[in-house]
């Protein structure tokens, strides 16, 4: 049967790579309904013209007019703006692909998850920020939350969901990015260019950063704790630089299972637009002896202290998983414009998570969307200023 699919962030890499899959299937298998993008009218115009979708959405108008342009008189309706995102989100689909960098995919992810249908879950910000109200929203509407995280998708594949008292830990791996080997001292002094350079993964740029600050591991610690309901003391992160053991299982037996395959993101995706069943892809076979060897290190928690912030966010609970989030997404916007050098992205981190800190409230629940949205915004603010003036770095 034909599987009706929504992309939300098509034009980033995993909606590129999500589209690949779908070409390489056919059109038998996938009818591509909706497609969005936030600013690059251009390759959005240009994907709908080969998917032919139902509905593209533009989520910043500025480039509105270039895309309506590109689209006229093809029969593909147009949407601009924030609200036209949610009604994505909307729109009836078997799948839908959450692939907007950050927490401005929280609201239409939510609006999917409404709909109790399959979700491929790319978009870790919008767990990390929303943590509990997402799961309610999952558990609610009886959506299928499909993790695309190559880490999560492999313990999704591993773990004995009927039986949880089984599994005495989660083991996360890392490659440790491009600065594992680097010094305290050389960490302070690296480029951009150097921190968008990943030494295995082709990402966006902002998922690049996160991997050479350790705070995308720190991310994925608390979609973690989130999606397999563990607390972080039963999540252990391990580096792994060859990216080969995506992520293990350890059951209390002492059996540890793991996920492997080839480092490229069409294994996990391919996984979740299947599911339950799976598809064939042309991800290169994994070959171990031309691996060779797979090795395996404790994080430098000193040199990354990212993955201690988020541990300690994790752990707190209340709004400081949702303060961290966006704290580090200005800490790395602000990065990649070289308004602040490579430290000041956790230093930056740390000093909104202090402020935040005095306020009474820190530590309690959200416990409304609204409340989630009100925090975020309120902690971007506050890097902001820091990022603009430097102050308390
Ligand atoms: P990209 O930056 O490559 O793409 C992001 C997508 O979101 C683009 O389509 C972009 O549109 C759109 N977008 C950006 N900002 C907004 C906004 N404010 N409102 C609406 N849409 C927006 O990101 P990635 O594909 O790398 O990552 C997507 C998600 O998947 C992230 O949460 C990331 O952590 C996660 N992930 C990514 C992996 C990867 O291999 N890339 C691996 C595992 C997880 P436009 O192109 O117009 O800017």
């Amino acid at each position: 049967m034909t599987r009706r699919i929504t992309i939300l962030g098509s034009t980033g890499s995993i909606g590129e790579n999500t589209l690949s899959l779908i070409r390489d299937a056919g059109p038998e298998k996938f009818d591509v309904v909706c497609l969005t993008a936030c600013n690059n009218a251009d390759f959005l115009a240009e994907q709908a013209l080969e998917f032919r979708p139902e509905f593209v959405v533009l989520a910043n108008p500025k480039n509105g007019e270039a895309l309506n342009e590109r689209l006229t008189g093809t029969g593909i309706k147009v949407g601009i703006g924030r609200k036209a995102l949610i009604e994505a989100g909307q729109l009836p689909a078997d799948f839908i692909m959450a692939a907007i960098i950050g927490a401005a995919g929280l609201e239409p992810t939510l609006e999917a998850v409404k709909q109790g249908t399959h979700i491929g879950l790319a978009n870790k910000e919008c767990l990390v920020s929303a943590g509990t109200l997402f799961m309610d929203a999952v558990e609610k509407s009886g959506a299928v939350l499909l993790p695309v995280d190559s880490e999560h998708n492999a313990i999704f594949q591993v773990l004995e969901k009927q039986r949880p008292h089984e599994v005495s830990k989660l083991i996360l791996t890392a490659s440790g990015g491009p600065f594992r080997e680097f010094t305290a001292k050389q960490i302070k002094q690296v480029t951009k260019a150097q921190a968008l350079n990943h030494p295995v993964w082709d990402m966006g740029a902002k998922i690049t950063i996160d991997s050479a600050t350790l705070m995308n591991k720190g991310l994925e610690l608390i979609e973690a704790s989130y999606l397999f309901e563990r607390p972080s003391a039963k999540i252990d992160i391990v580096i792994h630089p060859q990216s080969i053991v995506h992520s293990l299982v350890e059951y209390v037996d002492g059996s540890v299972l793991a996920q492997m395959g080839s480092p490229d993101m069409r294994t996990p995706i391919a996984y979740a637009l299947a599911w339950p069943e799976r598809m064939t892809t042309t991800v290169k076979s994994l070959c171990l002896p031309e691996v060779g060897k797979l090795e395996f290190y404790h994080p430098d928690a000193e040199k990354f202290q990212a993955l201690s912030l988020a541990r300690s966010a994790l752990e707190t609970g209340g709004c400081a998983p949702t303060v961290l989030n966006a704290a580090n997404e200005i800490a790395v916007e602000a990065f990649l414009q070289e308004k602040l050098g490579f430290p000041g992205i956790t230093d930056c981190i740390e000093t909104v998570l202090n402020r935040f800190k005095r306020e009474a409230s820190f530590a309690k629940p959200l416990e409304t969307i609204e409340n989630v949205i009100g925090i975020d915004q309120k902690a971007r603010h506050v890097a902001q200023e820091i990022v603009a003036g430097n102050t308390g770095l």
